[in-house]
């Protein structure tokens, strides 16, 4: 029972962090052998980066060669589903990214403060999102698995215990992010009080279990407040 857990953990996680959604580009799946898929898969990450510096002038890169002012700093999942211009057309210089398995704050602490103290960002975003692996794998137990997996595994804490009830799995990931937005909002209590900092808990829903659409980012959480009708009322997130 317990070896089963385990693998079953193991394979959840590995599907998620390194399984066949891993690289959603097609071509990136061509070739016979690994070492021909190496290759292609590098080839398509050279040629993309050759178009992404054709269609960008030099001009693009002047004002981020300067420094950076993000408006936000993003803590995310590491998951490869889960990207910036889901929710911002033009990230470029605009979104501290902090990622990690489960989207914490414990296993990037020292970057999140970051973003929030040396680059003041008024907001301070946590993503969660659809099947995270991370989230079914602490749901479902994750003993034999490597150490410095485990660790970063340690610091997450969910209700859920069935990895395999979807309605389950979004109530943990749901709980994940209030649990981390709660941290936040301990350790960043000075710039809430002072208005200086929001920290905004989300859910990007790319399964459309909210029914609000696929893809959609759900806000269920800002300052602490995770009553729906109290969070549109802010007149932040207003919509569907
Ligand atoms: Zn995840």
């Amino acid at each position: 029972m317990k070896k089963t857990r385990t693998f079953l953990a193991l394979s959840l996680l590995c599907a998620s962090l390194i399984g066949a959604p891993a690289f959603a580009n097609d071509h990136a799946h061509a070739g016979g052998n690994e070492k021909a898929q190496i290759h292609a898969l590098l080839k398509n990450i050279v040629n993309d980066n050759r178009g992404f510096v054709k269609h960008h002038k030099p001009g693009y890169f002047k004002s981020l060669v300067k420094g950076q002012t993000p408006r936000a700093t993003v803590v995310t999942c590491s998951d490869s589903r889960v990207h910036t211009h889901a929710l911002d057309r033009t990230p470029d210089g605009d979104l501290f990214m902090v990622r990690n398995i489960g989207n914490q704050l414990a296993t990037a602490e020292g970057s999140v403060e970051y973003g929030v103290r040396h680059l003041n960002t008024p907001v301070l975003m946590v993503i969660g999102h659809s099947s995270c692996g991370a989230v079914k794998a602490v749901m479902g137990g994750y003993e034999g698995i490597e150490p410095a997996i485990k660790k970063e595994l340690d610091t997450l804490s969910v209700p859920g215990k069935d990895a395999k009830n979807d309605q389950e799995v979004m109530d943990s990931v749901a709980a994940n992010v209030n649990r981390q937005v709660e941290a936040a909002l301990a350790k960043f209590a000075p710039e809430v009080k002072d208005s200086r900092l929001a920290v905004v808990g989300a859910v990007y829903d790319f399964r459309n279990d909210y029914k609000k659409g696929n893809g959609k980012l759900v806000v269920i959480n800002l300052n602490g407040e995770t009553d729906q009708a109290k969070i549109k009322q802010s007149g932040l997130f207003a919509g569907k």
